[in-house]
């Protein structure tokens, strides 16, 4: 089947026209990703008004490049699947209403997509990772470790109980003086600096459980730059290695405690998948790379371009649902909350 994806819940607008094989193969066609981020960089974040309309700029041409970059036509596509939450309900409005136009005049099966779940299920598409896996999930808007046993098949084992990693990441930098999106500018900040010279507290970390907490790091990062103001570069860079030397060791805890609950409760995980925008820093990574090859478990990172938000995921996570017969009511609203395990088969003993 080959579908057209398209993506407007945050920050990005995306299409994408994917084709999945008999055989469970993917190929992505055309995936076009539209990003905001200088519309909204002077405003240190996103401004859901002005991300609404830049979607409703962006949408209609990205969705014919992504049709003429495929080479396909509007004939051979078998369904369009669009984010129908979670996310800022005007970009959501946005691209549901252009994909049920789209549906209605082409006569397309309308396939509403959850955007966890797309960032879910990419790895079966760039990896071929087999179910079950732990995915990690880690953006400005999300810190979520997911135990993905199929399609439509999630869950959560740990959340953020007060801000997102991505949104860590931002306010530190920030706080420091360095320019959004603060993730990318913390990272390089923090290459020059001594990652032991602030010693930053781990929330969490050893804890039952695998939530997380970010707050209190962030507050942390804050008292330890007031009291060595006036900061010069090398106090910045020193607090940026020291926050992210924190940040890295509290992924790894979390992550290996999802690793053994899933382990214990649902079966043994094939992999461990990242997705997400923070999943770029290479500090994260090498530490979960380092646990996972202790553990003798595969690491699989997708490329960048398909952990940040893109309609790839959203069009693949289409067609798995196509062929699966799972797709949900095409009259589905746009949901500007929707937990991805909300619509899960009933655990053995989750009391769900
Ligand atoms: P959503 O949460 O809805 O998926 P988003 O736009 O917030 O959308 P992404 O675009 O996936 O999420 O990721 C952006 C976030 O990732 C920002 O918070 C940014 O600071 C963070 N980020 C990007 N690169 C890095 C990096 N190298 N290190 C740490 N954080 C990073
Ligand atoms: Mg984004
Ligand atoms: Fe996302």
């Amino acid at each position: 089947v080959t579908l057209l994806g398209i993506e407007t819940s945050c920050d990005e607008t995306s299409a994408s026209v994917v084709r999945r094989e008999a055989d469970g193969r993917g190929t992505i066609l055309s995936n076009v990703v539209f990003s905001q981020i200088e519309d909204h960089a002077i405003y240190g974040g996103v401004v859901p008004e002005i991300a609404a309309r830049a979607h409703v700029e962006a949408l209609d041409g990205l969705v014919r490049a992504a049709l003429g970059e495929s080479g396909r036509n509007w004939v051979d596509l078998d369904g369009i699947a669009v984010t129908a939450g979670p996310g800022l309900i005007g970009g959501l409005l946005v691209g549901v209403m252009t994909a049920k136009a789209i549906a209605a005049a082409r006569g397309l099966p309308l396939l509403p997509v959850n955007h966890l779940e797309g960032h879910a299920l990419t790895a079966t598409l760039t990896d071929g990772t087999a179910f079950p896996y732990l995915l990690l999930l880690v953006s400005g808007g999300h810190t979520q470790l997911v135990a993905v046993e199929g399609v439509g098949r999630y869950r959560r084992l740990g959340t953020t109980i007060d801000d997102a990693l991505g949104e860590a990441f931002d306010k530190t930098a920030k706080m420091l003086g360095l320019p959004y999106p603060g993730g990318p500018n913390v990272e390089k900040t923090a290459l020059a600096g001594d990652p032991t010279r602030f010693p930053l507290p781990r929330p969490l970390k050893g804890q039952p459980g695998c939530n997380f907490s970010l707050s209190g790091l962030k507050t942390a990062v804050r008292l330890a730059a007031e009291d060595a103001a006036p900061l010069t570069e090398r106090d910045v860079s020193d607090l940026c290695a020291s926050f992210q030397a924190a940040v890295a060791e509290v992924v790894e805890d979390r992550s290996r405690r999802a690793l053994a609950l899933m382990r214990e409760e649902i079966g043994a995980p094939t992999a461990l998948v990242v997705a997400g925008g923070v999943a770029a820093n290479k500090a994260i990574r090498a530490r979960l790379e380092t646990l996972c090859n202790g553990m003798g478990l595969a690491f699989v990172a997708p490329p960048m371009a398909l952990c940040t938000d893109n309609a790839a995921m959203i069009a693949w996570a289409g067609a798995l649902r196509l062929a699966e017969g799972l797709s949900p009511d095409p009259e589905l609203p746009a949901r500007p909350r929707w937990p991805l395990d909300e619509s899960a088969e009933p655990m053995h003993g989750s009391g769900r």
